[in-house]
């Protein structure tokens, strides 16, 4: 999973810090959200879903990164 914020669309309401605050946070110079830490883990992963899902200006994307291959997959193939 992968989290962006367009912040040609984002207003800076703040919900998505509400939903996840250890995911985001507000840009003190734009005053616009951004993507602190990208999820980790299934509890962050539906924070992120749930962020996302709330934030009023559907400015909040989620790429699927599952069927991407890994770095340690490429590590094994490669050498
Ligand atoms: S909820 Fe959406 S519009 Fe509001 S600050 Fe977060 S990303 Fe921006």
């Amino acid at each position: 999973m992968h989290v962006s914020v367009d912040k040609n669309i984002c207003q800076g309401h703040g919900v998505c810090l509400m939903m996840a605050e250890n995911l985001f946070d507000i840009d003190d110079e734009d005053g616009l959200a951004y993507v602190m830490k990208q999820p980790e883990n299934d509890a962050e992963r539906d924070l992120a879903r749930q962020a996302q899902g709330n934030c009023p200006e559907r400015a909040i994307s989620i790429t699927d990164t599952a069927d991407l291959p890994t770095e340690t997959a490429v590590r094994a193939t490669g050498k």
